[in-house]
C-alpha cells in the first residue's frame, strides 16, 4: 500500500504506520498545544499513540490465532480509522475462522479490564466514572477507549469483527457461501439503519455506514467468485478460438486486422507455434508512434518474459491474479512446453463466471 512505512516487525510480521496515521497525532498534538501548551501537546500525542498501540495489540490477537493454524501473517498496517492485519488466506474451517476473529476483541477485552482495573486500584472509582467525560485522565480515557473499540468491533457486520464471528457461526451450519450471504445481509440492513440515525447525529457515522455496506458487499462477492471457481483451472478460461499474428507481419496489417475484428489483443507466434509475445491494441498505437506503420508487430510486441504468461495448469486464483497484476487487457496461456494454447481475458473471465452462475443455478433447482 502506498504512503506506508516499515516501523518494526514483530516475528514474521511486518508492523507498518500510514503516513496520514502521523498527520492525525500531529493534528492532536497541535490541538493539546493551543488548550495547555508543551504539556498539552506532549499529552494527546500520548494519548493517541497509546491507542494506537491499543489497536496493534489487537490485531496481534488476530495474528496470534492465525499463526496458531499455521497460517501466514505477512504484516499489519495502522491506518487513521484503525488496523488491518494481513493474513495470507482465510481458514476453510469456520471454528478457526471464529477463534481468528475472536481473538482480536479478546485483546481488547482484556486490555480495557486491566486498565479499568488498574485505575480503580490506584485513584479510586470516581477517576473512572467521573462527573464528566473531560475529567477522565490518560488511562481512564484509554480504558473508554478500548471499551468503545470493543463495542464497535463486536457489531455483526463485516469488515468487522463481529461479522466473521457471525459468518462462522452460520457457515458451520449453513456452508459457506449461505452463511456469508446470510451474515453480510445482517450487516448491510444494520449499516442502513446505522445511516438513517447518522444523518439525525453525526455525519462520521454515515460515512462508517457506507463502509460497512460496501465491504460487506465486496465480502459477499470475493466468497462467491471463490465459490464458482471451485476447482477450475486456466484452461477452461483460455480463449482458443483466437486470431494469431506472423513475426513478420506489419503493424499496419496488424492494425487493419484491429480495426475489423473485437479482439484486443494478438499473439505473435513463429512457424512452430511457439509464443514469441502478445500485442494489445495499446502495444501497437504506441508502436506505430515509435517505430513507424512498416515496422514488424515483434518491434511492439510485449515479451512473455515481460508481460508474464499464464501456465494452462494454473488455478482459477493464481489465473485471475497474473492477468490483475500484469495490468495488461490479455494473458497468454501457455503449456509445459511454452506453446500457445490461446488467451485469458479479463471480459472471458467474467463471461465465464456468469455461465457457471446459471449452471450451477440451473442444477440448484
Ligand atoms: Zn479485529
Amino acid at each position: 500500500m502506498g504512503w506506508s512505512f516499515t516501523i518494526g516487525r514483530v516475528g514474521e510480521t511486518v508492523v507498518r504506520v500510514h503516513a496520514t496515521l502521523l498527520l492525525l497525532l500531529g493534528w492532536y498534538a497541535w490541538g493539546g498545544w493551543r488548550v495547555d501548551g508543551a504539556s498539552g501537546a506532549v499529552g494527546e500525542f500520548v494519548f493517541i499513540a497509546l491507542i494506537f498501540v491499543s489497536i496493534l495489540l489487537h490485531e496481534f490477537g488476530h495474528i496470534a490465532a492465525a499463526r496458531h493454524y499455521g497460517i501466514g501473517t505477512p504484516d499489519v498496517l495502522l491506518t487513521p480509522i484503525g488496523g488491518l492485519a494481513r493474513i495470507a488466506r482465510m481458514p476453510e474451517e469456520p471454528r478457526q475462522e471464529l477463534v481468528i476473529a475472536l481473538a482480536g476483541p479478546l485483546v481488547t477485552l482484556v486490555l480495557g479490564g486491566l486498565l479499568a482495573g488498574g485505575v480503580i486500584l490506584l485513584a479510586g472509582s470516581d477517576a473512572l466514572f467521573p462527573s464528566s467525560a473531560s475529567q477522565l485522565g490518560l488511562w481512564s480515557g484509554l480504558a473508554w477507549t478500548n471499551a468503545l473499540l470493543l463495542g464497535f468491533n463486536l457489531i455483526p457486520a463485516f469488515p468487522m469483527d463481529g461479522g466473521r464471528v457471525l459468518r462462522a457461526l452460520l457457515a458451520s451450519r449453513f456452508g459457506m457461501v449461505r452463511g456469508t450471504l446470510i451474515a453480510v445481509r445482517t450487516g448491510q440492513v444494520l449499516a442502513v439503519a446505522f445511516a438513517f440515525v447518522g444523518f439525525q447525529w453525526s455525519i462520521m457515522l454515515v460515512l462508517i455506514a457506507a463502509f460497512v455496506f460496501l465491504g460487506a458487499q465486496a465480502e459477499l462477492d470475493a466468497v462467491q467468485t471463490k465459490h464458482l471457481a471451485g476447482s477450475m483451472t486456466a484452461e477452461r478460461l483460455t480463449v482458443t478460438d483466437v486470431r494469431v499474428l506472423p513475426p513478420e507481419m506489419p503493424l499496419s496489417a496488424a492494425i487493419a486486422i484491429l480495426t475489423r475484428s473485437d479482439q484486443r489483443a494478438f499473439p505473435v507466434l513463429d512457424a512452430s507455434g511457439h509464443l514469441m509475445g502478445t500485442l494489445t491494441r495499446d502495444d501497437m498505437l504506441r508502436g506505430v508512434a515509435d517505430a513507424g506503420l512498416a515496422a514488424p508487430v515483434t518491434a511492439a510486441m510485449a515479451l512473455p518474459a515481460v508481460s508474464g504468461v499464464v501456465p494452462v495448469a494454473s488455478s482459477f486464483e493464481e489465473a485471475v491474479g497474473r492477468l490483475h497484476e500484469s495490468r495488461r487487457d490479455a494473458l497468454p496461456v501457455v503449456d509445459a512446453e511454452g506453446h500457445f494454447i490461446g488467451l485469458i481475458t479479463r471480459d472471458n473471465v467474467t463471461d465465464v463466471l456468469l455461465v457457471e452462475r446459471l449452471r450451477q443455478g440451473a442444477t440448484a433447482r
